[in-house]
């Protein structure tokens, strides 16, 4: 039985990764920070098949410890402060979980070593937002980084590192560029999931407004439970790489608003709708596109469920989610 090791297990990707692993026969263990982490309970409840083992990513001995004591043969490194308007308000924890927990699970990796004389395969969840600004469209693995927030500077520091250590030390160490991706698991801070449930709310009754930042960014969205599969797949290479993954389509936030008040019938949304210049962000990525051509042809990886399918996915569940809190108030 193959075995992996995943920080961030408590978040979106980690939830969808333990989910497909376990499609695959893997032993799974899932790191996890702090004491009476809260989120640890709704992961026994829901992922039984997962192990707890405890770690931080500011912490080095305490991921020597983890990796030492369930020798993975992967380790997905999915842990992360990911909030963008957030790593503003906290750059410096941002730098040391986001970026520098990066530089301590190579070390953890290399240190422990791989348990059957093979090498630990580590993956390294990088980002679109190191784009940034973006210096070509669409981006690829060759575009040029130019992050516009604490995030994306601490996401190309824990980008180049996992290069760097793959070239120093031969260790097997790959890196994907993961362009927005979504689903019904994704935290309400992230303007898809707030949309989607605020939109479920109006239609219910339950809330009558929705307070939005700017409408006119572009994203490259696609469903998370699509791109977790391409995390496993750049493990299953001969050699480790870097690769996009990306749609290959962009939406605007008013594109997504638009299309989730349109499933539950409201076409006037702009009454409800209104811009709050709190929610704006010092500096702005205005518009991701990526192109996953490498992880197409490579890989054989390719996004399953649309835009719109992707959409009203999110606009149910929230509606489901929505009515039966309701139900039971
Ligand atoms: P990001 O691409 O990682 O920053 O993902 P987000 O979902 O947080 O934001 C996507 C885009 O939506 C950014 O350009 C935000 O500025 C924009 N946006 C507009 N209003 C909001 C909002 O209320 N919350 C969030 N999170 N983003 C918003």
């Amino acid at each position: 039985m193959p075995r992996a090791l995943i920080t961030g297990i408590t978040g979106q990707d980690g939830q969808h990764l333990a989910e497909f692993l376990h499609t695959k026969g893997y032993e799974i263990y899932g790191v996890i920070k702090g004491q009476a982490n809260p989120r640890a309970e709704l992961i026994q409840r829901e992922f039984p098949f997962v192990e707890l083992v405890s770690g931080d990513l500011t912490d080095l001995p305490s991921l020597i410890k983890a990796v030492d004591s369930t020798q993975p043969d992967e380790v997905y490194n999915l842990g992360a402060v990911s909030f963008v308007a957030m790593s503003f308000t906290q750059a410096e924890l941002t730098a040391n979980v986001t970026g520098l927990g990066v530089l301590r699970m190579l070390d953890a990796v290399r240190i422990v070593g791989g348990h059957t004389g093979n090498p630990i395969r580590f993956y390294q969840a990088s980002s679109s937002e190191m784009f940034g600004k973006v210096r070509e469209t669409p981006q690829n693995e060759m575009t040029p980084f130019h992050p516009r927030s604490p995030y994306g500077c601490a996401k190309v520091f824990g980008h180049d590192i996992t290069v760097n250590y793959r070239e120093s030390y031969g260790m097997y160490a790959c890196s994907g560029i993961l362009f927005n991706h979504e689903g019904p698991r994704r935290g309400l801070e992230f303007v898809t999931r707030k949309v989607s449930q605020a939109v479920a709310r109006i239609k219910l009754g339950l809330q009558d407004s929705l307070a939005l930042g700017t409408l006119d960014s572009k994203r490259d969205w696609g469903y998370a439970g699509d791109y977790v599969k391409a995390m496993w797949m750049m493990l299953q290479q001969p050699e480790p790489d870097d690769y996009v993954v990306a749609t290959g389509e962009t939406h605007s936030v008013r594109e997504f608003v638009e299309r989730a008040f349109a499933e539950v019938g409201i076409s006037d949304w702009e009454r409800y709708v209104q811009q709050d210049p709190k929610l704006f962000r010092p500096a702005e990525v205005d518009l991701l596109i990526g192109d996953a051509s490498k992880a197409r042809e490579q890989l054989g990886w390719k996004p399953e469920l649309s835009f719109p399918d992707l959409v009203r996915m999110m606009v149910e569940n929230d509606l489901r989610i929505e009515s039966s809190k309701a139900r039971n108030a």
